[in-house]
């Protein structure tokens, strides 16, 4: 019987098949693994520094940004110095930068051996360094590290037969919260870096909040407040307020923030306070109005809103002190054609309690339609009956005491009371600061009506204010 060899040659087929794909696969596999490899390589050159092999900025600010989440989720702290050398430009001018590339290298090698394991190092640009140390105590460890670096860039250096001495100025931040960023950090340590330089070089400094607005970090921001009012570097952002129940977008909170060419987004907290001392938050404050009232118009023209869609805009008790502040609140509404009734002011409790002038003021600005709120309610004031004398429409219950609402006792019984008390005197009632379902549910309960926070949405910039709007309700 003649042997069929049609099925062995068949299988055989298949065979080969199967081995030529596996080949095939594999080649690709390898040829992945190449260019992943070479793909890694390339990223990991473009996040150092080619002349010390230091972590660049980029890479600097992914660490801490990263040490920051760990440090807000193990309730810890981390710290980061920027190291400024005091006399590197004499040394480049005298010298030759040949010589200076190599005492740049050699400060490197000795920031690395001071700040040892515990810290990570980097080149932020020319003679400027950057350490990052994770889970710091406290200010007076990052000190002590500040310390070791000075005694470490002490001992003098050997370019070509000259020995040179460098000394380094260092700021220093910390941080361990949500609210924090990398940014933020770095901003904060370079104007505690300006300030130690002011007093002297060689030393070191913590950023101090109080002490940013007074010294010479007050010297380096004015002035650049100053262009940044004028070349309108500020942005508004907006924050929706919502209706618990329905979940019914019922308002926006414009709220400002400063683009900084170099620093990036700065939030409100870091520059108001200085835009006050200044005597700035005058022009800021109307450029802020006007630019929100003519966006909240927009919503209205357009239709991407309801037409009762409310503007909150925040005010100075500064602002208060303005003569002409009535006629431009006025001014920014003809001039944009958003209707009074449409617009808000929170103002804070501090505000005008006792002067007559600012009384005068809100009696004014509520007798042409416009409403008023009483902004971060329970953290100023403890005499109640002033808000008999103003005419205040709604309390904005601040974000400390929903915070704790569901495991604090003492927290609910106040907002309870505080809705409690609105009702009375026939306020309205905002709870600020909402973050998860629960303190919905529990404000819901106690009656309060609206409300703004992060579960909602966080402050967005108009182009994504306006998505929101447009796709309606949050819950
Ligand atoms: P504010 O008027 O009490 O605004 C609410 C602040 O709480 C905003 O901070 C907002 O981002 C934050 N926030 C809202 N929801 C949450 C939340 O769920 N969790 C947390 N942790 N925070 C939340 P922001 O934008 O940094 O503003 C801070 C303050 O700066 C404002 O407090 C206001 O007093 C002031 N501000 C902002 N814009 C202006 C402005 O144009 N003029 C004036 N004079 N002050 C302004
Ligand atoms: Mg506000
Ligand atoms: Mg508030």
């Amino acid at each position: 019987m003649p042997w069929d060899l049609a099925p062995v040659s068949q299988c055989l087929c298949t065979a080969l098949a199967v081995v030529v794909a596996g080949l095939l696969l594999a080649l690709l596999w390898a040829l992945g693994r190449v260019r992943g490899q070479r793909d890694e390589h390339r990223r990991s050159d473009s996040l150092r520094d080619s002349l010390t092999d230091l972590p660049n900025r980029a890479l600097f600010v992914e660490r801490v940004e990263s040490a920051l989440l760990q440090a807000v989720r193990e309730r810890g702290s981390i710290a980061v110095l920027l190291v400024d050398l005091d006399n590197f430009e004499e040394i480049n001018h005298s010298m030759g930068h040949d010589a200076g590339d190599r005492l740049l290298v050699v400060i490197s090698e000795r920031l690395r051996e001071s700040v040892g394991r515990e810290g990570m190092v980097a080149r932020l640009c020319s003679d400027e360094f950057a350490v990052l140390l994770k889970s710091i105590p406290d200010k007076n460890a990052a000190a002590l590290v500040a310390e070791h670096i000075g005694d470490a860039l002490k001992a003098p250096i050997g370019l070509d037969s000259n020995e040179v001495l460098v000394s380094a100025t260092v700021g220093i931040s910390l941080a361990g919260s949500d609210q924090d960023s990398p940014e933020g950090l770095l901003r904060k340590a370079d104007v505690a870096m300006h300030a130690a330089k002011a007093q002297g070089k060689a030393c070191y400094k913590v950023f101090d909040p109080d002490a940013s607005t007074t010294t010479s970090g007050r010297l380096l921001l004015e002035s650049e407040m100053r262009r940044a009012v004028r070349e309108e570097e500020c942005v508004v952002y907006y924050q929706p307020l919502v209706a618990l129940e329905t979940g019914e977008v019922r308002g926006m909170e414009a709220l400002v923030r400063w683009q900084h060419p170099v620093y990036g987004l700065i939030p409100p907290g870091e520059f108001i306070p200085l835009a006050e001392q200044t005597g700035l938050i005058a022009p800021l404050g109307r450029w802020v109005l006007r630019e929100a009232c003519r966006q909240a118009r927009l919503w209205h023209k357009e239709k991407q809103s309801s037409s009762s869609l409310m503007l909150s805009v925040n005010v100075s008790a500064c602002q208060f002190r303005q003569p002409n502040l009535v006629e431009e609140v006025h001014r920014a509404l003809k001039e944009t054609g958003l209707d009074p009734r449409c617009l808000k002011l929170e103002i804070t409790e501090s505000v005008m309690m006792h002067d007559a002038a600012a009384i005068a003021a809100l009696w004014e600005l509520k007798g042409s339609g416009i409403e008023l709120a009483m902004d971060d309610f329970g953290t100023g004031y403890s005499n109640l009956s002033y808000l008999k004398r103003l005419p205040i429409d709604t309390l904005k219950i601040d974000r400390s005491y929903i915070s704790g609402l569901s495991h604090d006792a003492e927290d609910a019984a106040i907002v309870h009371a505080t809705v409690a008390f609105a009702r009375a005197l026939n306020l309205n009632v905002t709870a600020e600061g909402i973050e998860n379902a629960e303190q919905v549910a529990r404000l819901q309960e106690l009656g309060c009506e609206l409300g703004q926070g992060y579960h909602f949405a966080r402050p967005l910039p108009s182009n994504e204010a306006t998505e929101l709007l447009v796709a309606g309700l949050l819950r």
